[in-house]
């Protein structure tokens, strides 16, 4: 019996938000807006979309003894995730320090903090979250050999959701693992390099020849493909008037990783994953931005 519709593995952090005119350049100092604090990290995010929409969620991750730390407990708590696996560090929680200019540009410094000592101990002592999840997500914002420990550690039968980000050479042991591997335009061109193209189709048959049992390619409002041996699939995403893209890609990945965990096979979980992913864009925000399976655009369903 799975106790958990998925178990994401990752970071959480907290995203300190200032608007500017414009960017210092180096040895300038310029004033900014009021600084706004928003619970995030790819980790927490995920956990947060997929509870969110009824999903029984856990989450293993590492935060400080702070006040961001509580920060990051209280929305995982409020949104329903069980934080039995959040640890706490010594370390300070990680921050995103992020300055958004008035044409919405971001530039982002992140302290990776208490989620680089994220360990394979943490890993390992964590068998019982394993064995009674059915999906395992994790993302690449935690260090390589915890992820490696991580695709050893899934139970007999389980999957897992790998989304890297940000990108980074992974060893054959993690692609073999990923079933499927997901990407946006990004992370694709960065795996594959120079040989990419630029035909989608093209990236998705490349990077199955990396190792991984299936892949999806995220393209924006164009919804994604999901790829495996026998063939390529175009999932298109419902139209929306798009307000804010922010953690669309991790909204997506939960919701993709949750379904396949109640038994739907890739193509129907990516097609739900995508309406989830345009019903995110419509709103400001990442975790703040999640729908409810009533939410969605299409109805509840
Ligand atoms: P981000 O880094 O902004 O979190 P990403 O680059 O990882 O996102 P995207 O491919 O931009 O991932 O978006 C993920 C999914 O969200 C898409 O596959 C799609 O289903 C949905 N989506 C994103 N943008 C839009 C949009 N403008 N309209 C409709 N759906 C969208």
């Amino acid at each position: 019996m799975h106790d958990y519709g998925l178990l994401v593995v990752g970071s959480a952090n907290a995203d300190l938000v200032i608007g500017v005119e414009r960017r210092p350049a180096p040895g300038e100092t310029v004033l900014g807006s009021d600084l706004a604090v928003h619970p995030g990290g790819k980790g927490a995010n995920q956990a947060v979309a997929a509870a969110r929409l009824g999903a029984r969620t856990a989450l293993l991750a590492k935060v400080g003894d702070d006040e961001h730390g509580r920060l990051l407990l209280t929305s995982l708590r409020t949104a329903g995730v069980d934080t039995v696996g959040v640890l706490v560090d010594k370390t300070p929680t990680g921050v995103a320090v992020i300055t958004v200019d008035p044409s919405g540009d971001n530039s982002i410094v992140v302290s990776p903090g208490a989620n680089a000592r994220l360990t394979p101990d943490d890993i390992r002592a964590a068998r019982t979250l394993f064995a009674l999840a059915p999906v395992v997500s994790v993302q690449l914002e935690i260090p390589l050999e915890t992820v490696t420990e991580v695709a050893r550690s899934l139970a007999p039968g389980a999957r897992l959701v790998l989304n890297p980000s940000p990108p980074a050479p992974l060893p054959p042991e993690v692609l073999a693992a990923c079933d499927p591997l997901i990407v946006n335009e990004h992370e694709a061109r960065f795996m594959l390099g120079e040989s990419a193209g630029e035909d989608p189709h093209d990236w998705a048959q490349a990077l199955l020849a990396l190792g991984p049992r299936s892949v999806v390619v995220t393209l924006g409002a164009d919804g994604a493909l999901v790829a495996f041996s026998h063939g390529c699939v175009h999932v298109p995403s419902p139209k929306v008037a798009p307000v804010d893209t922010t953690g669309a890609g991790d909204a997506f990945t939960a919701a993709l990783a949750w379904r396949l965990g109640v038994g739907e096979d890739l193509t129907a979980a990516a097609a739900f994953a995508a309406r989830v992913g345009a019903a995110a864009v419509t709103r400001r925000g990442a975790q703040e931005s999640y729908p409810t399976v009533g939410e969605l655009p299409g109805g509840g369903h």
